[in-house]
């Protein structure tokens, strides 16, 4: 139970927080097994939001136990035909937490990869500022908005990465 699943559609949680690492073990609310990693991005389900293992969000025992998930499938972007990519996304993927709700970035008619929280300078140390605003979707006055973005400010920036292409993208929204 120590070793991590696999996420297509959000690589690290750990590293963009929306898993946190314990030092004394928790009791998943799901499978009832001792767990030094828990979930605290959003779950959307009815009453408080249970303590869940990876295991249990990688395998949809946690979506389907308290009927919730992890991303609202009405906010995921166009382009993606295929219901088990949706089903993953949704109930087996750990969300994460923008200011408002939470937007999925679409490409190669797949979803992208969630890599995490970043502004302007984030961007331009990867040197992928230009990339992600060369993006059809922005247009001038967004494109500044991304350009001037303070990672942790009222304007957020969230990074995606296609799985097919290799392009970056962002979604970005307000406090
Ligand atoms: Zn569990
Ligand atoms: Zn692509």
């Amino acid at each position: 139970m120590s070793q991590l699943p696999t996420f297509r559609y959000h690589p690290d949680p750990v590293a963009t927080e929306n898993m946190v690492k314990l030092k004394k073990p928790v009791v998943c609310a799901c499978c009832g097994q001792p767990t030094s990693v828990i979930y605290r991005g959003p779950f959307y389900c009815v009453g408080p939001q249970p303590v869940l293992c990876p295991h249990c969000i990688a395998s949809g025992a946690a979506a389907q136990k308290f009927d919730g998930c992890f991303q609202d499938e009405t906010n995921v972007e166009a382009g993606v035909e295929d219901c088990d990519k949706l089903d993953e996304l949704i109930h087996r993927t750990p969300g994460y937490s923008g200011w408002q709700q939470e937007f999925w970035r679409t490409h190669c008619h797949d979803f992208c990869a969630f890599l995490g929280y970043v502004g302007a300078e984030e961007l331009k140390e990867m040197g992928i500022l230009d990339e992600v605003l060369d993006d059809p979707r922005w247009d001038d006055y967004e494109k500044e908005v991304i350009a001037t973005c303070v990672n942790g400010g009222s304007a957020q920036c969230y990074l995606f990465r296609c799985l097919h292409c290799g392009k970056h993208f962002v979604w970005f929204d307000y406090d």
